[in-house]
């Protein structure tokens, strides 16, 4: 066990017991603090590490919006949780007349994540959070895989669910999860939205319905392990309420949710997959259709990532989703 995992086992007998939703803060911001844990060779991957296509086409879906918005000079791009700056640097890429206007404003707490990102996106500035990001123009928010990283609360009845002596307490099926950092991020960013204009696309592995149940869950290296086995060396995560996410941002026009496969569909995967394939090796064009698959099939992330959309004052309705 690392130093941090014995200093947070001690406390938490010292207590007596810690929630879900303190454990989860603490282990993830560790985590995160102390890795890169993206890739291959670390602990899971992400649509923007699986295929360059899934940034570029944020970043059409970006251009369309803005150009139908009137083209607003002072724009600002924002990425909350960029991960190692990929999808950003693959978006910016794909569209040269936006990223020429656009200021990028990363928010990153991890500062092994935070260089990663300045070697791919160097012109960023940084935030811990969305309160320090001009309010005063309009701006393109995205966020993958973000969400399910913040901790969330877990109730076994009227009980919060607790860790302590390495078991969860009180026994029982966790009846209802709660994630309170992620309504309340999304309610600043609607209320930005709604004053200054501009468009927030959220894209994570989540539920639309009533769904209840545990799904506190922790990866280390590619594999599934026990979320109590080994405190801030694995990477804990929660399915995302989307519903819970459209009612925190009511004051801004809502989107969706849809599916992951029918957002990149909509957006002309099959068409940007064909046109790198013409210039590939046979080798590549393999892996360009592995991708494909990975990103859009049901059976891999097409049907369990959801897509939803803000737009803020005059903003026009965003290309992905159905009428
Ligand atoms: N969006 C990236 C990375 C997803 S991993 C991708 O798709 O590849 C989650 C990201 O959120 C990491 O960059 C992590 O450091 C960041 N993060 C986690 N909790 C955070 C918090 N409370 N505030 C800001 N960033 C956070």
């Amino acid at each position: 066990m690392s130093e941090f995992a014995d200093e947070l086992i001690a406390e938490i007998k010292a207590k007596g017991g810690i929630t879900v939703h303190d454990y989860m803060a603490r282990c993830n911001a560790h985590y995160y603090a102390t890795r890169d844990p993206l890739g291959k060779d670390g602990d899971f991957t992400t649509a923007p590490e699986i295929s360059q296509i899934f940034g570029e086409l944020i970043g059409v879906w970006c251009m369309d919006l803005w150009t139908r918005a009137g083209a607003p000079d002072d724009i600002a791009l924002v990425e909350l949780g960029p991960g190692r700056g990929t999808l950003m640097a693959d978006l910016l890429r794909a569209v040269p007349k936006l990223a020429a206007k656009a200021k990028v404003h990363f928010i990153e707490t991890s500062p092994a994540l935070r260089r990663a990102q300045a070697e791919r996106v160097p012109r960023a500035t940084w935030h811990d959070d969305i309160d320090t990001v001009p309010a005063d123009r309009p701006f393109m928010l995205i966020a993958n895989e973000f969400f399910d990283a913040l901790p969330i609360l877990q109730y076994v009845g009227d009980a919060e669910r607790m860790i302590s002596g390495g078991r969860f307490e009180p026994n029982g099926d966790v009846t209802e999860e709660r994630c309170l950092a992620a309504t309340d991020i999304m309610a600043a960013i609607a209320a930005r939205l709604a004053n200054s204009g501009g468009a927030a696309l959220v894209i994570d592995y989540g539920y639309t319905g009533g769904e209840t149940g545990d799904t506190l869950q922790a990866v280390k290296g590619h594999e599934h392990v026990g979320p109590l086995s080994a405190p801030g060396e694995s990477d804990l995560t929660a399915h995302v309420d989307f519903h819970a996410l459209q009612r925190a941002g009511k004051t801004a026009r809502g989107h969706g949710p849809t599916t992951q496969a029918a957002f990149l569909s909509a957006l002309g995967i099959g068409l940007r997959a064909e046109a790198l394939m013409q210039r590939a090796s046979e080798k590549e064009r393999d892996d360009i259709a592995r991708a494909v698959h990975r990103l859009t099939a049901p059976t891999e992330m097409g049907a369990l990532f959801k897509v939803m959309a803000l737009t803020g004052r005059n903003w026009p309705a965003p290309a992905g989703f159905p009428a």
